[in-house]
Order: structure tokens, then C-alpha cells, then sequence
């Protein structure tokens, strides 16, 4: 085993995962005055992380399929389920995150877990507790992290330090507004012409352990929702085969209208019942709108869990 240490975010790495792990690792080389750490990626990453790297003068960090055998720090998750495969074997040294806990490990680690709108927002904070100064391309990076995870300061999960640590990196950055540099970044993020329904369900989708049984919950964000109006047929038929090939009780996307603050779903389940009680929506073919539902971390899946958890 060699000396290294990756640091990785959740599996269908998104930018927050992506520029969490590359900050960190920097962090702790600069603290340790080492090049123990490295980032890693557990997957092919999205658009608007890969247009956030090249801005920014960031290489794409290495891609790492197995972690049974390494030493690794976890950003921005924290529940197996969710990390790269190998996960039960290898060894964990820390963990970073902004999502609820579920974690077990056989010895202590050092965990810091703030509810704050972003992963990035935390790695920021400790570059400025510690009076480390991030460069101008790091918070680029960083500054681009948080506005995704935190739909431009929208999300109900998005905190007033959050805020604070944006208005803090624009300036280094480079960046005048980030209103409306956030804006630029969620065009990109939606711009789905060229993506199938897989890619659509894929570039963000997560996997949830409950003990009613899995579900899967897909979440993109658009300017504009009529974007995906003419896809929905083929992402229900995605939806469906992902379902009964994963062994999923549900797996659902839901499109998010960032400006009007709502989302539609689409779900692909046997019994609509279960979406319908959790949600409070009425399904019509496996699909609804339901206006100020943005956020999956604090406005779905605990829903899901307290339904579903019994
Ligand atoms: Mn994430
Ligand atoms: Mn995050």
C-alpha cells in the first residue's frame, strides 16, 4: 500500500464533491507540508463540473473505480451507499460532509459535518480558521461549488454563512456577481440537448437505503422547465428499466424550475401510493409538479425516510 491518501467525494461525483476533494487535498498538503493527499474522483463527472475544472485551470482528478485497498478521506457524503465501490474494505481517515450521518466505522476518525448549503462552503472555512490563502483559481472553484449545491443561495438548505463565504471568494476569484455567474453555471448544468434520458438521470442521482426497501432519486436543475417537456416519455422508460434492473421499491427524477422555484417528478414505481403519501403530490401517469419542493437533502428524502424507515 503506498503512502497516498485520496480524498473522494459520492459516486456520480457533482461539482461540490469534485471541488471539495481538490481543495482539500491542497489544504492538507499545505497544513502538512506533505503531497500525501490527492483528489479522486468515483465516476465520470457532469458539465458544469468539467466547464468549472477548465475554467478554473483544474486537471480532472484521478478516477478511481475501486477503494479497497486505499486510505481515504470522504467529502461531501458520508453513507456507503453512496461511495466507490470497495468502500466496506478500505480505510477511512476522515470524513467531510454536509448530509445526515450514516456511518459506522470499527475505530474514532476525525468527522466534521456542519449543516451548511455546501461541502465547499466547509473546506473554505477551514482555509480561513487557518489563515490560508486560497488563490484566485481555487476560489473559482470552490465559489462554483457552492453556488450549484446551494441553487444560487436559493435552496432551503443554503445557509447565511454559506452567503457570507461566497461574498468572501467572488472578489478573489475574479468574479463580480455571483448571481449572475450562477445563472451561467445552471445554463450549462441544464443545457440537456445533447444528453439521452440515462445521462439526464444519471448526472445527478443518488441511492437511498431504506428499510421498506431502495429507492433512487435523480435531481436536475433548468432555467426553464419546457426543456425537458419533449423527454419525459424516454426518461419514464429509463426510469422504469432502472427500477426493476437496480431492485428499487422507486426510482424518480425530478426536474427543478430554479427560477419559479419548483420541481416536476417523474416516477417510476408499482404502487404510486407510497410517492403520493411522502410527497403529498397526486401522480397522473407517474408525473407532478409540486411548486417550492428544490432541494432532495431537505426537502425529499428525509420524506422518503420518515415513510419509509418503519
Ligand atoms: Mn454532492
Ligand atoms: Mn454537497
Amino acid at each position: 500500500m503506498s503512502g497516498k491518501i485520496y480524498i473522494i467525494g459520492h459516486k456520480s461525483p457533482d461539482l461540490d464533491s469534485v471541488a471539495a476533494a481538490i481543495a482539500y487535498a491542497y489544504f492538507k498538503n499545505h497544513i502538512e507540508s506533505a503531497d500525501t493527499y490527492l483528489p479522486a474522483i468515483a465516476g465520470s463527472v457532469n458539465k458544469e463540473t468539467e466547464y468549472a475544472l477548465k475554467r478554473f485551470n483544474f486537471d480532472m482528478p484521478e478516477l478511481i473505480n475501486e477503494i479497497s485497498d486505499k486510505t481515504v478521506i470522504l467529502v461531501d457524503h458520508n453513507e456507503a451507499i453512496q461511495s466507490a465501490n470497495g468502500i466496506e474494505y478500505a480505510k477511512i481517515s476522515e470524513i467531510v460532509d454536509h448530509h445526515k450521518v450514516d456511518f459506522r466505522n470499527h475505530e474514532p476518525i476525525r468527522i466534521d459535518i456542519r449543516p451548511w448549503g455546501a461541502t465547499s462552503s466547509i473546506i473554505a472555512d477551514k482555509f480561513f480558521d487557518n489563515k490560508i490563502g486560497i488563490e484566485k483559481d481555487l476560489a473559482g472553484l470552490l465559489l462554483s461549488a457552492i453556488l450549484v449545491d446551494t441553487v444560487i443561495a436559493r435552496s432551503p438548505t443554503c445557509t447565511p454563512v454559506d452567503v457570507q463565504i461566497l461574498d468572501k471568494l467572488a472578489p478573489v476569484s475574479g468574479i463580480q456577481d455571483w448571481k449572475e455567474y450562477g445563472l451561467e453555471l445552471f445554463k450549462i448544468k441544464s443545457s440537456v440537448n445533447e444528453l439521452g434520458a440515462a445521462g439526464i438521470i444519471g448526472s445527478d442521482f443518488k441511492d437511498f437505503n431504506f428499510k421498506q426497501g431502495k429507492v433512487g432519486i435523480g435531481q436536475v436543475e433548468t432555467v426553464d422547465l419546457r426543456e425537458f417537456a419533449e423527454k419525459e416519455d424516454e426518461i419514464m422508460a429509463e426510469l422504469k428499466n432502472k427500477r426493476s434492473a437496480g431492485g428499487y421499491l422507486m426510482v424518480m427524477l425530478f426536474i427543478t424550475d430554479i427560477i419559479n422555484e419548483g420541481s416536476k417528478f417523474l416516477v417510476a414505481a408499482d404502487d404510486y401510493t407510497k410517492f403520493e403519501e411522502a410527497m403529498g403530490g397526486k401522480l397522473e401517469n407517474g408525473k407532478t409538479y409540486i411548486e417550492g419542493i428544490i432541494s432532495r437533502k431537505k426537502q425529499v428524502a428525509p420524506k422518503f425516510a420518515e415513510l419509509l424507515d418503519k
